[in-house]
């Protein structure tokens, strides 16, 4: 049976190569190839020299990348071409260290410049719905839900990719189990675990979300015990690594966040213990998805 051409670069997105730490998949070449498909759509050209994506990719790897990610972008930039979606002008100039890894000094001085393969570029202009699959695939692969639209407004693609792409109607592979959100708002009565807020309307709450502790793109389970009811704010403040529970249930905030209003929506949090705790012991967060979060996606 032949391939159509697309379903081939699809199945390179989806198979592209990172390294697993903490049980999450390392996003460097996800964050790379996103940024090139923002600036592939902000009509930018296609081949890039190192030192004018290095900071960019840097801050997109600070932001969302795992807490103890040293910024090194030109690992992404260099290793990226393994998985045939791009290419580098003259990586002949570059030296490699035993273990494969390119000189920054080499990647800077000679200018090498990268980019998206033709044959990828080529597909993005010609099918959107092929773009939107992509994007769509990336982010539901390596990211919560909570964090796609920051992702999509750092990197220059909200509302560029897609016939209409509202935020939220993105493909998702996760189909969520909606027992899950109910379970988990059932056992915090539909509060915030960290700020209590409790809002309804109609006898129905709203700005309450079920967010995983470990997340689902991380193979975390749709368990009452791997979930905490958290309003919207706080729950991509949570995915985002700006807090995190220990085992005791104590809130730990980092000190990446700042702002006019952060003590107010978050620092008086630090050092108590959650507003909301089930009752049933059974349905409190347990230790070892706790003990991931902290890990994986707190930034201290
Ligand atoms: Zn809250």
């Amino acid at each position: 049976m032949t391939r159509n051409p697309n379903d081939e670069l699809l199945h390179r997105v989806q198979t592209i190569r990172v390294a697993l730490r903490h049980g999450r998949p390392s996003p460097h070449k996800p964050l790379l190839l996103l940024l090139a498909i923002g600036r592939h759509f902000s009509g930018q050209q296609r081949l890039i020299a190192y030192g004018e994506i290095e900071g960019d990719l840097n801050g997109l790897i600070r932001r969302f990348g795992l807490p103890d990610s040293r910024e090194n972008a030109h690992y992404p930039f260099w290793h990226l071409t393994n998985d045939r979606l791009w290419e580098l002008d003259r990586p002949d100039l570059v030296r490699t260290t035993t273990s494969g890894d390119p000189y920054l000094s080499d990647l800077r001085e000679h200018d090498i410049r990268g980019g998206l393969t033709q044959d990828f570029v080529y597909a993005l202009d010609s099918n959107p719905d092929f773009s939107w699959r992509v994007v769509g695939n990336l982010l539901s692969t390596y990211f919560p839900p909570s964090l796609h639209q920051n992702i999509l407004e750092s990197v220059g693609l909200v509302g560029r990719v897609g016939p209409s792409w509202p935020v939220g109607t993105m493909p998702r592979q996760d189909a969520r189990d909606p027992r899950f959100r109910q379970a988990v708002l059932q056992a915090y009565m539909s509060r915030c675990a960290l700020c209590e807020l409790d809002v309804q309307v109609a006898g129905q709450p709203i700005g309450i979300e079920a967010a995983h502790i470990k997340w689902h793109c991380a193979k975390g389970p749709a368990r009452v015990d791997n979930g905490m009811a958290l309003c919207v704010l706080h729950h991509k403040f949570f995915d985002a690594g700006l807090f995190t529970v220990l085992t005791d249930f104590t809130v730990l905030v980092g000190g990446l966040a700042s702002g006019n209003s952060v003590q107010e929506s978050l620092n008086k949090y630090g050092g108590s213990v959650l507003q909301v705790i089930p009752e049933r012991s059974d349905q409190r967060p347990a230790a070892n998805f706790l003990r991931w979060h902290e890990e994986a996606v707190f930034k201290a």
